[in-house]
Parts: structure tokens; C-alpha cells; sequence
């Protein structure tokens, strides 16, 4: 196992519900640290192009209306492991799906409304951290 980072984001249904606490409390209470984080709205051009990859999918556009229309909290979470342990943590896309204790769950209120965003794999994780961050942004142990 290696030290690895991910990208998380807590969508709008999770920021507007007052949920970014429980939110972190999860990561936090399994060893993720957060090493980077930031509160903002994203424009639906930035949604478009951060979902680019599913822009042929039926629900792209209902995909990029709800994570621009209002803010979302974005964290770097660093620790073991950290794209599978950060998936097992969220649980299944759609919250019917998912186990107990997960994030989607306890709080998800569909599969589009899910509350939480995670990298599904260490170049993705890469790729979206960089998206939204810089180096000097982040305050891991490396
Ligand atoms: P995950 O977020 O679990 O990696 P996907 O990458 O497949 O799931 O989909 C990205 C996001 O698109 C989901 O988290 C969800 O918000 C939305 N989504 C996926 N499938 C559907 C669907 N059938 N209807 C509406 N929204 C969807
Ligand atoms: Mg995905």
C-alpha cells in the first residue's frame, strides 16, 4: 500500500444541506487527511469541462446544471491508499446501491444528486487535482 491523494468534491446538495462537517468527519474518522481545500461555485463551463468525459451520456446536461448551480467544497485528501479508500468511503453511485455507512448512503438523495464527487483512479486523481489546484496550494507530507 502507498501513500496516495485523491480529489473529493461535496456536490451542491451536499454543501447547501449544511453537510461539509459530517462530510469530512467520514474521510477524516477512516485516515484521510485533508491536504488541500477550497469553497467555490463553479461556472457551467468549468462543470462541463471537469464531466467532459461523460458529455455523451444521457444525463450530461442535467450533470453540468446541478454542479454549477451553487457552490461545491473541493479537497485533496491524502493517506493510504487514498482512490479506493475514498470510494469505499463515498459508496455506490447510486445511493440505493450503496452500503452502509457510506457517504451516498447516509445523505445522497439520488444518483445524480450524490453528494460527494471522487477520483476513480490515481491518473484521474492526478488530473483533477491539478485541475483545481496548485502546488503551493496543498500541505501534505509531500
Ligand atoms: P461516480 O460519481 O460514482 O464516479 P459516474 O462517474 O458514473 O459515477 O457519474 C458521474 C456523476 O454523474 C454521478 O456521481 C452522478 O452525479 C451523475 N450520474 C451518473 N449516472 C446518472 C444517471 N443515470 N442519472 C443522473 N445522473 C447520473
Ligand atoms: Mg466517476
Amino acid at each position: 500500500m502507498a501513500i496516495e491523494r485523491t480529489l473529493s468534491i461535496i456536490k451542491p446538495d451536499g454543501v447547501e444541506r449544511n453537510l461539509i462537517g459530517k462530510v469530512l468527519t467520514k474521510f477524516e474518522d477512516a485516515g484521510l487527511k485533508v491536504v488541500g481545500a477550497r469553497l467555490m461555485h463553479l461556472s457551467v463551463r468549468e462543470a462541463e469541462l471537469f464531466y467532459w468525459v461523460h458529455r455523451e451520456r444521457g444525463f450530461f446536461g442535467e450533470l453540468v446544471e446541478f454542479m454549477s448551480r451553487s457552490a461545491v467544497f473541493v479537497t485533496v485528501l491524502e493517506g493510504e491508499n487514498a482512490v479506493a479508500a475514498n470510494r469505499d468511503i463515498m459508496g455506490a453511485t447510486n445511493p440505493e446501491n450503496a452500503a452502509e455507512g457510506t457517504i451516498r448512503k447516509e445523505f445522497a438523495l439520488s444518483i445524480g444528486e450524490n453528494t460527494v464527487h471522487g477520483s476513480d483512479s490515481q491518473e484521474n486523481a492526478a488530473n483533477e487535482i491539478a485541475f483545481f489546484f496548485s502546488g503551493t496550494e496543498l500541505h501534505g507530507a509531500r
